[in-house]
């Protein structure tokens, strides 16, 4: 049940939402990210995932093999990042 609310693509966000709350979070552009999927090994921006609007937060998949890479997640205090699905995030210094 769980994946299939995951998949239903009217729930899909594009980039820019994502963009948006990654923003928040990190203070910093993140869209054009560099990531890699623990899963399939698959490289790719955080702007090119598969985002997800799944409350009370967000998901994004990885689109080579559809696996959960990071999920985010707002309560009113805090923000919780869970990137267990991703090998890493490159998150670009300003210099
Ligand atoms: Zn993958």
């Amino acid at each position: 049940m769980e994946h299939e609310m995951d998949m239903n693509t009217e729930m899909m966000l594009d980039g820019n939402a994502l963009g948006g709350m990654m923003m928040e979070m990190f203070g910093v552009e993140m869209t054009a990210a560099q990531t890699e999927c623990a899963h399939c090994g698959t490289g790719n921006e955080m702007g090119a995932l598969m985002v997800f609007n799944q409350a009370p937060g967000m998901v994004l998949r990885c689109p080579a093999c559809e696996q959960v890479m990071v999920r985010v997640v707002r309560t009113p205090d805090a923000m919780y990042l869970d990137a267990r699905g991703a090998v890493y995030l490159r998150i670009g210094r300003k210099t």
